[in-house]
């Protein structure tokens, strides 16, 4: 889709999201404040986008950093550009055990405009970045979209991606259609009493699973330039979390039994206690655990999946410090 009809589609959308500025139902917590007025609901962020990180990400999946540093299948990372990361502060799911609490739960960042949003997209795309990735974006969504409106009229071209953690409404997400070129959704629990217990909310599964659906309707394939770096697609994301692999083994079932080989799946294994995780998370996935997993998600012969190394001890992590600059260490 040229700019011109992207620019067409995002004021669509902005017109049918405008009423969630004083009534916001963006999310599945459905809080109804007026977000315009100040009113703050559970992800505690009024109606202006802030922002943590704006920066080139080395870490995403090869086919968005460019960097074959993954173990991977039918794939082939080889050039190291970055993905453009614009990491929002807040979120709507706040896990206790989140990697980026600091983000999701200790809300750092600053206060930005949409159009400074716009210049940080314009200056990623400038510095090579191969797509901009919106990392929790959606209780932003609407200077999000303003932002993009902006951008492409300012000559942005590259792939857009949506870095999420699943726990989504669908009819949020049909209304991205023909804007958002990458989904690149967690898909975290199956079980509703594993969702509770964990994320405090017993519908993680039934919303994440149908909004996933509804991604897959419209980015069925994931489709790759000369470079291999993605254009289009859906990236389901797992996290295997330690002792849960029964609950990691339901939501590759449901996987296979309900989306086709073309999807991609990213099995993660990086798990490391953070922040409030609950004692039973006290620990890192075991390496059997991993493998078990693994072994079932190369059965389900999928075009394109991608699973990070074996699990990494407590010492040695991947966990960003973001009151650093540079808050993985890719400068080092
Ligand atoms: S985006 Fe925030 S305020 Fe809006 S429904 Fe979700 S949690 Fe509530």
């Amino acid at each position: 889709m040229n700019s011109r009809l992207k620019i067409e589609r995002i004021k669509k959308t902005l017109w049918e999201l405008r009423e969630h500025e004083t009534c916001c139902e963006l999310c599945p917590r459905e809080c109804k404040v007026n977000r315009k007025k100040g009113e703050k609901g559970f992800c505690q962020m009024g109606r202006e986008p802030f922002l943590s990180h704006a920066l080139l990400h080395y870490g995403e999946e090869p086919v968005l950093s460019g960097y074959g540093d993954w173990n991977q299948e039918k794939s082939n990372g080889s050039h190291r550009n970055g993905s453009g990361a614009l990491f929002f502060t807040g979120c709507h799911l706040k896990c206790p055990f989140c990697q980026n609490y600091q983000l999701s739960w200790l809300n750092q960042g600053k206060q930005v405009t949409s159009q400074q949003l716009a210049e940080h997209m314009l200056s990623l795309q400038q510095k090579g970045a191969l797509n901009i990735n919106l990392v929790s974006p959606t209780h932003f969504l609407i200077p999000i979209l303003e932002a993009l409106k902006q951008a492409y009229k300012e000559g942005f071209t590259i792939p857009v991606v949506y870095n999420s953690n699943g726990y989504e409404k669908t009819e949020v997400v049909q209304k991205l259609d023909g804007i958002v070129d990458i989904y690149l959704p967690d898909l975290k629990y199956h079980s509703s009493s594993l969702s509770q217990k964990l994320s405090g909310v017993p519908d993680y599964f039934p919303k994440a699973s149908q909004a996933i659906l509804e991604m897959h309707r419209q980015q069925p394939q994931l489709v790759v330039d000369d470079n291999n770096a993605a254009q289009r697609g859906l990236i389901i994301r797992h996290l295997i979390l330690p002792g849960m692999s029964s609950d990691s083994l339901k939501l590759l079932e449901w996987i296979n039994s309900h989306l086709d080989s073309s999807v991609c799946l990213s099995l993660m294994s990086q798990y490391h206690p953070c922040f409030k995780a609950p004692p039973e998370l006290q620990k890192c996935l075991s390496p059997q655990e991993f493998h078990k997993v693994l072994a079932q998600a190369k059965k389900m012969d999928l075009d394109t999946l991608f699973y990070q190394p074996e699990p990494f001890s407590l010492q040695e992590h991947l966990v960003p410090d973001f009151s650093l600059p540079d808050p993985f260490g890719f400068g080092k």
